[in-house]
């Protein structure tokens, strides 16, 4: 495996093709399994949930995501897994139901790190992608994390940025510099990631 550089938003050469339409996937195709490794790779290097192959420079229809394992504190103090991470790997997804009802969400990319804003998601969508033998799969009405990440990653692979569905402009800030006074380098490296919001509410 090896590391992907991934492409910036604040990068005009970089943002031509974060700007693309990406091109569906034919399957079975034996150069995806290395790529979909190295996506995994660069996304837990980055401590992101979710990576599109656009934001690695290929404008294809693949997204990958991660969502973190569920710890609940016991009483003796102690934290036991409770529900396991979760990876999915979706090859030329396509979102064919969503709720009607939204919900904003701070929100921030890979590809903007320490950016963050307030963005509007549909609350539950259902989509369908195929798997890497080419078989159609559906993840019914997935909400909170998936939910999001999913609708995040369908954007990229329509070259449609987290900041172009931003409505109010002002809550559009550099987080990451904003606290960089009173935190220490640690925390700054937790807060550079693609979905995690950068104060108490849960990592997305
Ligand atoms: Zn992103």
């Amino acid at each position: 495996m090896s590391l992907r550089r991934i492409l910036r938003i604040d990068n005009p050469e970089d943002k031509k093709i974060l700007k693309t339409n990406c091109r569906p996937i034919k399957l079975p195709n034996r150069e995806l399994k290395q790529l979909i490794a190295d996506m995994f790779e660069t996304m837990h290097d980055a401590t992101g949930v979710g990576l599109a192959a656009p934001q690695v420079g290929l404008p294809i229809r693949l997204t990958v995501i991660w969502i973190p394992p569920v710890y609940e504190k016991q009483e003796d103090g102690t934290e036991v897994e409770t529900a396991p991470a979760e990876e999915y790997v979706l090859i030329n997804p396509k979102i064919v139901k969503m709720s009607n009802e939204e919900i904003i969400r701070q929100e921030g990319c890979l590809s903007l790190p320490g950016w963050y804003g307030d963005v509007p998601r549909a609350t539950w969508v259902t989509v369908e992608y195929q798997d890497l033998n080419g078989k159609m799969r559906r993840i019914r009405k997935a909400d909170g994390l998936l939910g999001w990440a999913i609708q995040h990653e369908v954007d990229h692979l329509n070259g449609i940025l987290f900041t172009e569905r931003i409505r109010d402009l002002s809550t559009l800030r550099d987080l990451t510099k904003e606290q960089d006074a009173e935190t220490s380098a640690a925390d700054q490296v937790a807060r550079t990631t693609e979905q995690s919001p950068a104060t108490d509410t849960p990592k997305v």
